[in-house]
């Protein structure tokens, strides 16, 4: 059974930041609203991530460590409308095959929390009391030390750290209603407060972008055909810097969808920006029934019920603010 764990996590886990991906999502699957995370080396040596989410039960440490135990599915029905971003219960087992993992939690009302070590193989530690504040803690260390062959995959500590940079920065963009703090070997790296104001949110898409990013953007927002877009939309620059600064959620969740490109793509172009790199962080919300965003859960694409609706919204809103942008 570790062996398979070893296998899966092949699957979920092939460097730091897809850990740190699968770990943020359940701090926010536990509904917390503060998250810390600590790295070292890359990730490679350390990534802890604290939350003040709901906890775990003691007696159901054990079992979120093993394969395909969520508490986020009961049935087939729920399957059919998964609000949580994890569901497949393979995470927590899978990084736990391939590092050294802690994980201390505590639920609401309980005095302290519960600890349980791994080591990289099946067996864990019993529970032991340890002083943890409401929410959960998981540490884990050493990735990949008893598997050399993905080991080697590894790049540079920097390179590393940025991949991780870039799902944190995808996570902030996308719930400014969690404040979220990252220290990378001991330097703080994002202090990101809770942005409930217009401006506040605006200072954090400054802090993650960056403040040349917000000065020369402007906020849109479009309401129609039972869609609404709203956003920073960038003064396309021929910075290939830039490129990476595409950012666009459907309904919280960032996707990476072809249809959304290429919209977005005609829609600068048609305002004359060709060959330049626009830059963007835009949210479309619309009714969960008429997309599924589960359809690729590892590359982010997402399918529309009705694709050409969407992508002519996109594509007519998007020219008219980027034209009303630039007079
Ligand atoms: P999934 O997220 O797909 O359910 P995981 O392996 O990522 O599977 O997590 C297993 C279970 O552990 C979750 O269903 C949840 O009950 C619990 N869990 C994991 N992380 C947290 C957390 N930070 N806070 C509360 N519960 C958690
Ligand atoms: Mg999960």
């Amino acid at each position: 059974p570790q062996l398979i764990n070893q296998i899966a996590a092949g699957e979920v886990v092939d460097r730091p930041a897809s850990v740190i991906k699968e770990l943020l999502e359940n701090s926010l699957d536990a509904g917390a609203d503060r998250i810390e995370l600590d790295i070292e080396q890359g990730g490679q040596r350390l990534m802890r991530i604290r939350d003040n989410g709901s906890g775990i039960p003691r007696e159901e440490l054990a079992l979120a460590l093993s394969r395909h135990a969520t508490s986020k599915i009961a049935s087939l029905d729920d399957l059919e409308q998964v609000r949580s971003l994890g569901f497949r219960g393979e995470a927590l087992p899978s990084i736990a095959s391939v590092s050294r993992l802690t994980i201390t939690s505590c639920t609401a009302g309980e005095a302290a929390g519960w600890r349980l070590r791994g080591d990289g193989r099946e067996q864990f530690t019993t529970p032991e009391p340890a002083a943890h504040p409401q929410g959960t803690t998981v540490e884990v260390r050493d990735l990949f030390f008893n598997v050399p062959a993905r080991r080697k995959f590894l790049r540079t500590e920097r390179t590393e750290y940025q991949h991780i940079e870039e799902v944190v920065r995808r996570l902030a963009l996308s719930r400014f209603d969690v404040a979220v703090r990252m220290n990378h070997n001991g330097k703080a790296q994002f202090d990101l407060r809770r942005a409930d104001s217009a401006e506040a949110q605006g200072q954090r898409v400054a802090a993650v972008c960056s403040e040349a990013f917000l000065n020369q953007s402007s906020l849109m927002e479009h309401e129609g055909a039972g869609l609404r877009l709203w956003g920073w939309l960038g003064a396309p620059t021929f910075s290939r810097a830039q490129a990476d600064q595409q950012y666009f959620y459907v309904n919280g969740r960032m996707v990476r969808d072809k249809l959304v490109s290429h919209a977005v793509r005609l829609a600068y172009q048609d305002v004359l920006y060709h060959g330049r790199h626009p830059a963007f962080v835009l949210f479309l919300e619309m009714d969960p029934a008429g997309v599924d965003v589960n359809a690729h859960p590892a590359k982010a694409e997402v399918r529309f019920r009705d694709s050409r609706l969407v992508h002519d919204y996109l594509h007519r809103t998007l020219k008219e603010a980027i034209a009303g942008a630039r007079a």
